[in-house]
């Protein structure tokens, strides 16, 4: 009939239009599978690109796996294991939540997965072609999961041609696994691309150590600790001394209850910090983290996650100027001013 205009999408568009927000690039696969990855438990993650992840992604690790009576629900949209209610967005402890990645990947690619929990004698293969199931069987393997992405965006040419070129994409995936890497110094992480070692942490548990094997000795060398506390926020992290600064802001990391985050809010922090011990137009690198009570974040704000909100974003920037000052004040970079008399 003519008169009835309105339908409800199709699962297969649906999910392509949400990919549109989670997956924007190679790099936002290596994202979303790492942290995967990382909320499952993993002690050692693998990541395997070919050609700026235009070819593959492999994301291997040795987490806790995906039961077989799970393996298809995880591709719906929605499905996730980390929250049950809505009153758990409150305190969310995991990376993920959103039960987005998956299907979103799934619906844009050509998937293969292979996964093992510990209780199953066989693990489990799901191949997956545009968001559709293409195999489903039983396969030998050690508990974990092993997650190949093929042919990203095949069935999106809109998306395909904005890709870069292979060294563009690559340094973007580069720099999201470093920067995840950095913050999970206890998981030993390798990124691989086109066979080559491109970056790797030792799992030692330290982070100096996670940051001196992809940044090297000289940084580490001009690293000053920032571990400070007030008002129920917390802030630590490493900074640089003021004689060594970038020209841009995006050597600095920063995550909020252990999620990497972009900020504004928290850079305009760290410049305040740096108030008047930098040349104009140069900013330290840091690698900062916040933790707060997840009541005063919502981190539900962005498909992807990188940005959030804060109840009390002055009190936050606040802390964290605080700390980086306290910090530099103890390496003497700055005069200790004694209160007026
Ligand atoms: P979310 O991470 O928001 O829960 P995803 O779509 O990324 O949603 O994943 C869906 C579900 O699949 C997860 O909740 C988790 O139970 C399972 N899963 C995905 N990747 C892995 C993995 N590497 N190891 C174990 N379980 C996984
Ligand atoms: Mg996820």
């Amino acid at each position: 009939m003519a008169s009835k205009k309105i339908i409800i999408l199709d699962e297969s568009v649906a999910n392509q239009i949400a990919a549109g927000e989670v997956i924007e690039r190679p790099a936002s696969v290596v994202k979303e599978l790492v942290e995967n990855s990382i909320d499952a438990g993993s002690t050692r993650i693998q990541v395997e690109v070919v050609n700026g992840g235009r070819t593959s992604i492999r994301v291997i690790d040795n987490g806790e796996g995906i039961n077989r009576e799970d393996v298809v629900i995880a591709f719906e949209r929605h499905a996730t294991s980390k929250i049950r209610e809505a009153t758990d967005l409150f305190s969310i402890r995991t990376l993920g939540f959103r039960g987005e990645a998956l299907p979103s990947i799934a619906a844009v690619s050509k998937v293969t997965l292979k996964t093992r929990t510990a209780n199953e004698k066989v693990g489990t293969l799901l191949k997956l072609e545009g968001g559709e199931i293409k195999d489903l069987r039983d396969i030998g393997m050690a508990v974990g999961t092993d997650f190949l992405v093929e042919d990203l965006f095949y069935n999106t040419p809109a998306r395909y041609k904005y890709l870069k070129t292979t060294t563009t994409e690559l340094s973007q995936i580069s720099d999201i696994f470093n920067r995840i890497a950095v913050a999970e110094p206890q998981i030993a992480m390798t990124l691989i691309h086109n066979g080559r070692l491109v970056s790797r942490t030792p799992g030692t548990g330290r982070m100096l150590d996670a940051i001196l094997s992809i940044f090297g000795r000289e940084l580490v060398d001009n690293l000053v600790e920032v571990d400070y506390e007030e008002n129920y926020v917390k802030v630590w992290g490493y900074v640089t001394i003021p004689t060594v600064y970038r020209s841009s802001r995006k050597h600095q990391s920063f995550y909020v209850n252990g999620r990497f985050v972009r900020s504004t809010l928290l850079s305009r922090g760290v410049s305040e910090a740096y108030y008047n011990l930098l040349p104009p137009n140069r900013h330290p690198i840091v690698f900062l983290f916040v933790k707060i009570n997840p009541v005063h974040v919502d981190v539900n704000v962005h498909p992807a996650k990188f940005e959030i909100r804060f109840s009390r974003p002055e009190i936050v920037m606040d802390v964290v100027t605080k700390g980086i000052r306290k910090a530099l004040q103890t390496k003497n970079y700055l005069p200790t001013f004694k209160p007026m008399e």
